[in-house]
């Protein structure tokens, strides 16, 4: 891993808003997300464990869009969880 992809973790403070990897060997998870400055990182919102981002691109502008992001704990992006949650998808 190059010395330039630091590492944050989950309840650290977002210094820089922006396009986050998601980093978590427990589970499928998101693979990218966009956090927002001051905020903390999320958690994950199925085993509530720790969850490690890297800064794929800043995007310090993303603070003036009409949304704001408000992203308290990652969804889970595993097939078989979705079905458990009753998030059905129309077919
Ligand atoms: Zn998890």
């Amino acid at each position: 891993m190059p010395a330039s992809h630091k590492q944050f973790r989950s309840g650290e403070r977002i210094l820089e808003s922006g396009i986050y990897r998601v980093v978590h060997r427990k589970h499928r998870l998101p693979h990218e997300v966009t956090l927002l400055r001051d905020q903390l990182f999320p958690r994950c919102i199925k085993c509530e464990d720790d969850v490690f981002f890297q800064l794929l691109r800043s995007a310090p502008d993303i603070t003036l869009a009409p949304f704001k992001v408000a992203l308290y704990a990652l969804p889970v992006a595993d097939e078989a969880d979705e079905a458990e949650s009753g998030f059905t998808v129309a077919s």
